[in-house]
């Protein structure tokens, strides 16, 4: 099943071909993946029941694709165009001392930057700074990926091509020697073959210090992708950052599951943001096992008692039927409606935070 999927029948034959070109590629795989309490009969897991997501194989995109109608819009006038983003310089992405500053560069990419003691540490998640096979980006980069400040952590949530995207992380690491590039589990060996020295994996729950910060990997009900061969192969999950009594969470590509009352359960004290997916969610009947909406991002939110939310994963890639705006106006509605702040930011635009 293709990460990326276009709205249109000739669009999403076209990417089939790409799809087919990629899988003349073979699958990497890591002989210890088969330790992980989280891996069994040949798969990655998902904590709760998962058939939602198996379930889900090539037929039923041919159906969305092809047959399907579409579901009602949300926002019935919402745009189809996506913002225009805000020009930024290296400088604007650095957080003065005692914050900690997020920058939205674009999809699931973040710039987070935490000034502590004296020290900072550069982080960039799901790194992706152009477009993905045959899909165009459709919001600019703030600043060219050239311009980019020392990097000392790049996380990635999941292997999907939207969020993995091998040609920027070796760009990233071939100018950043130092750098950690921390993986899902099983994907280690992955990014070792593909010329990635700082590549290394991380089980769910556990933690590490980087620089001032903890990171911490955590779960996700999602799926891995890239060939064919190495379907949930990779794990998959969510992250958090650290800092005194300040914590970000960045959920990755999630659907709505039991592991926001968990995660909560182990962040008792909440968080101060979190960076939520809120596009590529329609139609419900395809998307809801593993992509939340707006209204369950405001709910997980709420379960993770976050003081904000800073939506991502919309308007720069086209991979569902909604139309490019309602994201972020659909999340508007609910988010008054709930009584939970959220950023309504463009890419380039960012939030600070005093580190506590
Ligand atoms: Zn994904
Ligand atoms: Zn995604």
């Amino acid at each position: 099943m293709p990460v990326v999927v276009f709205p249109s029948p000739v669009g999403f034959l076209s990417l089939l071909l790409a799809v087919c070109v990629a899988a003349s590629g073979c699958a990497t795989l890591d002989e210890k993946r088969k330790e992980s309490p989280y891996f069994s009969e040949d798969r990655f897991r998902n904590i709760d029941n998962d058939e939602g997501i198996t379930d889900k194989g090539f037929w039923s995109l041919v159906r969305w694709k092809l047959f399907s109608r579409r579901e009602a819009e949300v926002i019935p006038d919402a745009a189809d165009e996506s913002p225009a983003t805000k020009k930024i310089t290296a400088a604007d992405l650095i957080a003065p001392p005692g914050k900690m500053r997020i920058t939205w560069i674009g999809h699931a990419t973040a710039f987070i930057s935490v000034h502590r003691d004296g020290r900072v540490t550069n982080i960039l998640t799901d790194p992706v700074f152009g477009g993905i096979f045959t899909v165009s980006r459709r919001t600019e980069m703030p600043l060219p990926k050239e311009a980019l400040p020392p990097v000392d952590l790049v996380v990635v949530s999941h292997s999907h091509y939207d969020h993995c995207d091998l040609d920027d992380l070796r760009f990233l690491n071939e100018k950043n020697p130092q750098l950690k590039i921390v993986l899902p589990e099983g994907q280690r060996e992955w990014g070792l073959k593909n010329g990635l020295r700082g590549a290394e994996d991380m089980r769910w729950w556990t933690k590490q210090n980087v620089g001032g910060v903890e990171l911490h990997f955590l779960p996700a009900q999602h799926w891995s992708l890239r060939v064919p061969g190495d379907r949930m192969q990779f794990h998959w999950g969510s992250y958090a950052f650290v800092a005194g009594k300040t914590a970000v969470y960045f959920a990755g590509d999630t659907g709505y599951a039991s592991h926001f009352r968990r995660i909560a359960e182990k962040f008792p004290q909440g968080f101060t943001a979190a960076l939520m997916p809120i596009g590529a969610y329609a139609p419900r009947w395809f998307m809801k096992p593993t992509h939340i909406d707006p209204p369950e991002a405001v709910a997980a939110a709420l379960e993770l008692k976050a003081k904000i939310i800073l939506p991502v994963h919309w308007a720069t890639f086209r991979q569902s039927d909604e139309k490019m705006m309602e994201p972020i106006l659909y999340l508007q509605r609910e988010a008054a409606a709930k009584g939970i702040r959220y950023r309504h930011w463009v890419p380039g635009e960012s939030y600070e935070i005093d580190i506590r």
